[in-house]
């Protein structure tokens, strides 16, 4: 006796169900993104008892003719593809024709719909897959779509189901992220009669807003910075999370062509941008939307699963890293310094995208190394781990000392710390930033290397530890008789700071060689201007040491336009907190400029 026999429809629906349709928050999405793809521009969603007893989508959208409304139902029916080649050119959400099958055999299912095109809707009711009846009723133009009693003909799935609270979670979930996708259709979501949500027509940014500042006390997109980057692969858009807003548990969504997935890859691309931005349990916020070729990514999948491939992913990666990047980036250097009324020059930001840059003076009496007196303990809680790297902020919080520390500690304190190489950035080939507990400092590197210098120098006078370059070929060096009698008055002088000059006449010397930092300098032009740097002061011999130590630190101090390694900004800052006054070069110079938490602060 043959044994094998085809399942009725019924029961294969029910079991394809399982798959589709596994809570009631599958089922919403299913409906929701049906209403979408039938060009809704207004959708109400009502649900009761968390979707147990009702789940009901209302719709402004096409329609279905009474035909269509009975075909909707059948398994593989759909109006989307036409064949397994359509799949690669996929613009709406469903594509399986699986849902609506899957739904009305496990559920109660009341539709009714009707076409703009016609003066009479139709009226469906199916039960578990069984039609009860069909036909023709007065309703508006769009579908409005019933479910009730999910899972009532399989009771193992309906144990399976969490609280009520999980399930509305889920619900709520699911929903957001299809709202996000869609800020110009108008949403409205009803929980056992009362509004939970009234989403109007906005923008991306309005949306992401209406879902979210509800949990949050500051306007929630004010802490969003715009990501954007269009390239061949892949477009990139969206919003991610100022850094000091990071906490615990915040909204992070990857959408794919108007599809939420999750990507755990990327989310690795998003987290490195920020990374030394963050404490190991605060996640920043992020909101970003992947326009890709459909033929770029596997859509042919699973319809609960949420993860997607991407033909590329390693490049796209990149893009995504970079791009995040670039958003952190400009949020740390819009502000423009108004060094101007230094006299100085002018840093002004580069970046393409029009910012609002505030102006801030900088305080000519300003002490880097005074810690700043504001501290905001709601903020302070904020602000990363990382970002206080010289000053260990638990050690004066515990200590009970008050904010403000002298100088001098502060000083200690600095030299004392590490610098972490990691946090330095170099900008615009002239400043090195550094966060440190008080704000963000913003180091000269000309002037910090000429600090430097000018010590290293001044320090010859005393320890005579010199190391001259001698050179290749001696230069014959012939002056006029006075600066011959100065120059004889220096050559001790010279000597300690690493010059090998010989006097071979009244007024003829020979250079044999020269400070080893000044190898690459032509001999005699330095010896000349040594002479003439301390011709201007005359006899003031004191003062000569000074001046010759500051005009040899001035010639090999780094020049603004060098690109300095993470190394090389490490080892600069390194040494000058270890100078006894590094704020300011010996003519009077500032070095570093604080921009502390206050003043960022307000900038936003
Ligand atoms: P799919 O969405 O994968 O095509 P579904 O089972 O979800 O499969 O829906 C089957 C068909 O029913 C759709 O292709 C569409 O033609 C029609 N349909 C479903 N919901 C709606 C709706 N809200 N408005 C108009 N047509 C709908
Ligand atoms: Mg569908």
């Amino acid at each position: 006796m043959d044994i094998i026999h085809l399942l009725p429809d019924s029961v294969a629906n029910q079991i394809a169900a399982g798959e589709v349709i596994q809570r009631p928050s599958s089922c919403l999405k299913e409906l929701v993104e049906n209403s979408l793809d039938a060009g809704a521009t207004r959708i109400q969603v009502i649900v009761r008892d968390a979707g147990r007893t009702l789940l009901q989508v209302i719709d402004n959208g096409s329609g279905m003719s009474a035909t269509d409304a009975r075909m909707a139902f059948e398994r593989h029916a759909t109006s989307k593809i036409q064949s397994a080649a359509d799949l690669f050119s996929l613009h709406t959400m469903g594509f399986r024709g699986e849902a609506l099958a899957s739904i009305c055999a496990v559920a109660q299912v009341t539709l009714t719909t009707r076409r703009e095109t016609e003066e009479v809707g139709t009226l469906l009711e199916i039960h578990g897959s069984e039609v009860i009846r069909q036909e023709p009723c007065q309703c508006a133009v769009g579908t409005n779509m019933k479910v009730r009693n999910l899972f009532f003909n399989v009771p193992a799935r309906r144990r399976f189901l969490k609280t009520d609270a999980t399930e509305l979670r889920n619900l709520m979930q699911d929903f957001y992220r299809i709202a996000l996708v869609y800020p110009r259709v108008q949403f409205t979501f009803v929980v056992d009669d009362e509004v939970v949500l009234d989403l109007p027509v906005g923008t991306y940014k309005q949306r992401i807003e209406q879902i979210f500042q509800r949990n949050i006390r500051k306007q929630f997109s004010d802490q969003l910075l715009d990501v954007r980057v269009n390239t061949q692969i892949v477009n990139i858009s969206g919003f991610v999370g100022r850094p000091e807003a990071a906490s615990k548990g915040n909204p992070q969504y990857f959408f794919v062509n108007g599809r939420y997935m999750k990507h755990p890859y990327f989310h690795k691309a998003v987290m490195t941008a920020y990374s030394g931005m963050l404490q190991a349990d605060q996640v920043p916020s992020y909101f970003i939307y992947f326009d890709i070729a459909p033929q770029a990514i596997d859509v042919n999948i699973h319809p609960t699963k949420t993860e997607i491939k991407f033909a590329d992913e390693q490049t796209i990666f990149q893009i995504l890293l970079s791009a995040v990047r670039e958003s952190l980036g400009k949020f740390n250097v819009t502000p423009s310094l108004d060094f101007n009324r230094e006299g100085d020059y002018e840093i002004t930001s580069r970046s393409s995208v029009p910012v609002d840059a505030p102006k801030i003076s900088v305080d000519r009496q300003y002490n880097p190394f005074k810690r700043s007196d504001y501290q905001p303990s709601e903020r302070n809680a904020q602000v990363p781990q990382n970002w206080k790297m010289l000053y260990e902020r638990a050690k004066t919080e515990n200590s009970g000392q008050n904010q403000i520390q002298t100088s001098v500690q502060a000083e200690l304190e600095l030299e004392s710390q590490p610098v972490v190489k990691e946090l330095l950035w170099q900008y615009d080939g002239r400043y090195i930033l550094m966060p440190v507990a008080g704000g963000l400092m913003l180091i000269d590197q000309h002037r910090a290397h000429l600090n430097i210098m000018y010590q290293v120098f001044l320090l010859r006078f005393s320890n005579s530890q010199s190391c001259t370059q001698q050179l290749l070929f001696p230069d014959t060096l012939d002056l006029s008789a006075d600066d011959a009698v100065l120059l004889g008055d220096l050559l001790p002088d010279l000597q300690a700071l690493g010059f090998d000059i010989d006097r071979i006449g009244p007024e003829s010397f020979v250079i044999n060689g020269v400070p080893a930092e000044l190898a690459d300098a032509n001999g005699v032009r330095v010896v000349v201007e040594m002479i003439s740097e301390v011709a201007t002061i005359g006899n003031a011999r004191e003062q000569w040491h000074s001046r010759l130590s500051l005009a040899l630190a001035q010639k090999v101090a780094i020049p603004y336009g060098k690109q300095l390694s993470a190394d090389e900004m490490a080892d600069l800052v390194g040494r000058l907190f270890k100078l006894t006054s590094p704020a300011l070069t010996p003519d009077g110079q500032k070095v570093s400029v604080l921009l502390d938490n206050k003043t960022i602060y307000s900038m936003f």
